[in-house]
């Protein structure tokens, strides 16, 4: 038998190996997933004795950790604009930056006069749903419609809009560098494409490069075939007054709003930083 605390003393050497920057809170959280408690609970029972079960997969899960495994394909959960999604191995991890693009969206439609009227989204790849899920559970007169080429995105998807109970989301299987969207109309488009450069991927730390699908990373030779494509497509989709919003890799900045310029369509362009201060966000306004 071996307490609580042994485990996490054991489990914070083994990742410690690694390059973490919080090797005790991975392994608390391995722990909490096991035990399904939370963290105040291993404080508070820190002597607690845990059975072999449990000790032997949480000695396999802290060394798949130090391999460069994400914690979230093991426990199943990220937190996302206060929001709790279910995630797996095959769909992209949300990220903190993201959130910056949600916002961005709340906050146009609670200054705007379209808080009165139903919204048509569209999110492009939606991996987990982690957009489209926010914004249709914090727009309220939000209709989103949630795209992905992916299978495993589409169904991790479907967990969350179930998780939420939400009845103003649809997801839809597609590429959408084939004919989708034939006659509808959005409000708003948002998308975190993959941006990547091809040959940067390897350089990523295990963690992306090894463990996430180079679906949701591979953004082509330059990392802008997607937002190209999304520019071309928002040209014929968006309704009056819509937006454009997408997330952009730290240093596309120049080339994202050089596309969006080029559509000649747009009255304003904004990019935002994520809290990082790296250019994150890039916004047109019809
Ligand atoms: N929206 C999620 C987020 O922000 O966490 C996931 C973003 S991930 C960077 C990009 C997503 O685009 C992946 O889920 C991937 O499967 C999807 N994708 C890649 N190529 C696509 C295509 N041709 N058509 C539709 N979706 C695509
Ligand atoms: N933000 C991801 C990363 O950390 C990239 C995701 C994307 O290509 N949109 O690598």
């Amino acid at each position: 038998m071996v307490t609580i605390e042994k485990l996490l003393k054991d489990g914070t050497e083994i990742i410690k190996q690694r390059d973490y920057n919080n090797p005790l809170l991975d392994v608390q959280l391995i722990l909490c997933h096991l035990l399904k408690k939370d963290r105040v609970y291993l404080h508070l029972n820190r002597k607690q004795e845990v059975d072999e079960e449990i000790k032997s997969m949480f000695y396999e899960m802290a060394n798949r950790r130090n391999q460069g495994y994400p914690l979230q394909y093991m426990t199943n959960v990220q937190e996302f604009m206060g929001l709790e999604f279910y995630v797996q191995e095959g769909i992209l991890v949300p990220r903190p930056d993201t959130e910056i693009l949600v916002e961005k969206i709340i906050k146009f439609v609670n200054n705007s006069d379209l808080k009165d009227r139903t919204l048509k989204i569209l999110d492009i790849g939606t991996g987990s749903g982690a957009i489209a899920v926010s914004l249709a559970y914090y727009v309220k007169n939000s209709l989103v419609t949630a795209v992905d080429v992916s299978d495993t995105a589409i169904k991790t998807a479907n967990i969350n809009i179930e998780k939420y109970n939400l009845k103003n989301i649809k997801t839809v299987k597609a590429d959408i560098f084939e004919d989708v969207f034939p006659d509808e109309k959005y409000d708003i488009v948002v998308s975190n494409p993959p941006y990547i450069k091809k040959e940067i991927i390897k350089d990523l730390p295990v963690e992306v490069s090894e463990y996430e699908p180079r679906l949701a990373l591979d953004g082509g030779e330059d990392g802008l075939l997607f937002y190209r494509r999304i520019a071309e497509v928002f040209g014929r989709i968006h309704g009056e007054d819509a937006v454009l919003c997408v997330e952009i890799g730290h240093d596309q900045k120049q080339d994202v709003e050089m596309i969006f310029k080029n559509l000649n369509i747009f009255k304003m362009i904004e990019t935002d930083k994520d809290l990082g201060g790296n250019d994150r966000v890039v916004t047109g306004f019809l």
